[in-house]
């Protein structure tokens, strides 16, 4: 890959917990456009890997560049400044907010509660903000769930509540924007549904770095795909490549 082309790399990072070794010696890089995925067995790192790439986590050892820019060991808003936007596993809880308020939160880079004071005083809404939640609007329509818009957040079921995180992180319009498990416990039908919006969002230029359970799913929709196992980067191929891979049936069999 050329230089211009990597919108995420990640070198050598190292990660231990106590004597736990999370991820050692990981290195791989996302190209502009993609939607790349990655995968592995339960526990072999994928999540710490995303936690040291946006900032969450400190590494012991290695390097993470977003659009060429070191940001290793830099804070999350300040990955996000950089382009780099991630979800969680778990979407984070929203309560006590209707859907509107909970797309404000979203609508300044990984701000969280610091934009909340805003809506006591709208008057101090930016012209920023205002485009940004007209952006955020759009998406909702867009994912077919506008209808919601009032509703407290927590009555959204757990595929309508990854939607609208999905609908915050692209308001923020990022050059890669990371997904943890996009549709874990969501129905077939919404997986779906999902999986079309991720498509149509990188048709229209959006670049995705998605850890995916799902294998289906993510088989049908990623391309390249990195394979971890054991804290390590297995192999990268084509989703024809991983699956015919000995090394990568062993790790899944293995477990
Ligand atoms: P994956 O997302 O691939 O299932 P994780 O990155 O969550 O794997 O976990 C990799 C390993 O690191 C696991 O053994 C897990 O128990 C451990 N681990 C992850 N986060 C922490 C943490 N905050 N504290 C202690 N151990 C952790
Ligand atoms: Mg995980």
């Amino acid at each position: 890959l050329n230089k211009g082309d990597v919108v995420l790399r990640a070198e050598g990072l190292r990660k231990t917990f106590g004597g736990l070794v999370a991820t050692d010696d990981a290195s791989f890089a996302v190209e502009r456009g993609s939607i790349t995925g990655m995968v592995g067995p339960n526990g072999a790192g994928k999540s710490t890997l995303f936690n040291l790439v946006s900032g969450f986590y400190t590494p012991d050892a290695g390097s993470v560049y977003v659009n060429d820019t070191e940001v290793t060991a830099q804070d999350p808003h300040e990955v996000a400044r950089e382009g780099l936007i991630r979800t969680f596993q778990t979407p984070r809880k929203l309560e006590g907010m209707t859907v509107r308020e909970a797309m404000m939160v979203g609508a300044t880079p990984q701000a969280g509660e610091s934009i909340l004071p805003l809506f006591l005083s709208p008057s101090k809404v930016t012209a920023e903000e205002r485009q940004n939640l007209d952006k955020a609007e759009e998406l909702l329509e867009r994912f077919e769930i506008a209808h919601l818009i009032d509703e407290p957040s927590t009555d959204l079921s757990g595929g309508q509540l990854k939607l609208v995180e999905l609908a915050r992180a692209i308001t923020t319009d990022p050059d890669v924007l990371l997904l943890d498990e996009p549709v874990a416990g969501v129905n077939p039908t919404l997986a779906n549904d999902i999986k079309r919006f991720i498509r149509e969002l990188n048709e229209e230029g959006q670049t995705f770095l998605i850890i995916e359970h799902d294998m289906p799913f993510i088989m049908d929709l990623a391309d390249p795909i990195i394979v971890l196992d054991q804290g390590r980067v297995l192999m990268e191929g084509t989703p024809e490549q991983v699956r015919t891979d000995e090394r990568v049936i062993d790790a899944y069999l293995g477990g």
